[in-house]
């Protein structure tokens, strides 16, 4: 088994080289070449990450295998090639999509990320479970990120590999991401080993204030001090880097991190509509419900002191009302 590995690592890593080359210097990899150059993912941040190009063709990595006597039955466990339907024989599994190498904590390829070229569906098809690659253990950019991590003691948690590479050019260097599934409690452990600290940097829409709910719990059980940084309506890091710069990014935003609380408290205001006496006692309850908890008194009160302006009561009857939910939960 460990020989079908090297074999299905050797084999990964001529992919991502035979990609990148098609990518940076053949005519198949042009219109790929200039998707990413207006995407701003400049000629360095493609070296660096070893992006790639899969052409059309059906058996354009198929051909190369088998030149280099790999068995392309491996190779298809390896999640690199498809059986073909109906009839005996292997295809490319990737075909027309920019490739992004996903790396194991040394820095061998064991996957890759496929992304279509514009709009089209699936956006991102990524490499099955193999083997190799196991999504509930893999953090994408773990290799790069790691002496950065280390040294800073705090890791940022992105959602997608294009915001790892594009604020990787914003120097952020302590940047990584899961593959578009959950964080898992095994990616929380491997991160224990490395941070004490976590900001969750997730897109800010629905998606993404939701995924960064469920991950804060889950990076609090194993004692990561976690801060959650918010991103305007619709954007994720990448769109706004791109859009206000690797200055106002770092400063703006991820200087600018929250307290796990406060996150939800934002979110839920953002769900309530308080013109109305029946928006703002919704609100105002779950709000207390968030506050109620925290052991704090002055933290609690300056939450409270923030409630109060924002749905017009004293804070005197919200103290009373967060002292009676406490002795409730207590
Ligand atoms: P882009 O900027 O290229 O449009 P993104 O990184 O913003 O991509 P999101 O739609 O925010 O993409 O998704 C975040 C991550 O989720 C992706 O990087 C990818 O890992 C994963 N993902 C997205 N769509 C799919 C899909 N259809 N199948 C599998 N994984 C996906
Ligand atoms: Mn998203
Ligand atoms: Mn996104
Ligand atoms: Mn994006």
């Amino acid at each position: 088994q460990s020989e079908l590995k090297d074999k299905m690592i050797e084999a990964h890593e001529l992919a991502a080289k035979l990609y990148h080359y098609i990518l940076m210097n053949t005519a198949h990899g042009q219109e790929a070449l200039s998707y990413l150059r207006d995407r701003g993912i400049n000629d360095k941040l493609i070296e660096q990450f070893q992006i790639g190009y899969a052409p059309t063709q059906w058996d354009t990595l198929v051909q190369l295998l088998e030149k280099r006597g790999f068995s392309l039955e491996a190779m298809e466990q390896a999640g690199l090639l498809s059986a073909k339907h109906q009839q005996s024989g292997y295809v490319d599994r990737f075909r027309d999509r920019i490739m992004f190498p996903i790396w194991d904590r040394n820095g061998k390829v064991i996957g890759f990320g496929g992304r279509i070229l514009g709009e089209g569906q699936p956006k991102y098809l990524n490499s099955p479970e193999t083997l190799l690659f196991n999504k509930s253990k893999l953090i994408y950019n773990q290799h790069l990120a790691r002496p950065h991590m280390k040294r800073t003691g705090q890791l940022v948690l992105f959602e997608g590999y294009a915001d790892v590479i594009q604020s990787w050019d914003a120097e952020v260097f302590n940047g990584i991401a899961t593959m578009g599934t959950a964080l898992t409690s095994e990616h929380v452990k491997l991160m224990k080993r490395m941070v004490e600290r976590v900001i969750i940097c997730y897109d800010g829409d629905n998606a993404g204030r939701a995924a960064a709910s469920k991950a804060i719990p889950l990076l609090e059980q194993e004692g990561l001090d976690v801060s959650v940084a918010m991103l305007p309506n619709n954007m994720d890091p990448d769109d706004y880097i791109r859009a206000n710069g690797a200055e106002r990014f770092r400063h703006a935003i991820l200087s600018a991190a929250v307290s796990p609380v406060k996150f939800q408290l934002l979110s839920l205001r953002g769900d309530h509509i308080l013109l109305e006496d029946d928006g703002k006692r919704r609100y105002l309850k779950e709000a207390l419900k968030l506050i109620a908890p925290i052991e704090s008194p002055t933290e609690r009160e300056m939450h409270l002191a923030e409630l109060s302006k924002q749905i017009g009561v004293t804070i005197e009857s919200l103290k009373q009302e967060c002292f009676d939910l406490r002795q409730k939960l207590l």
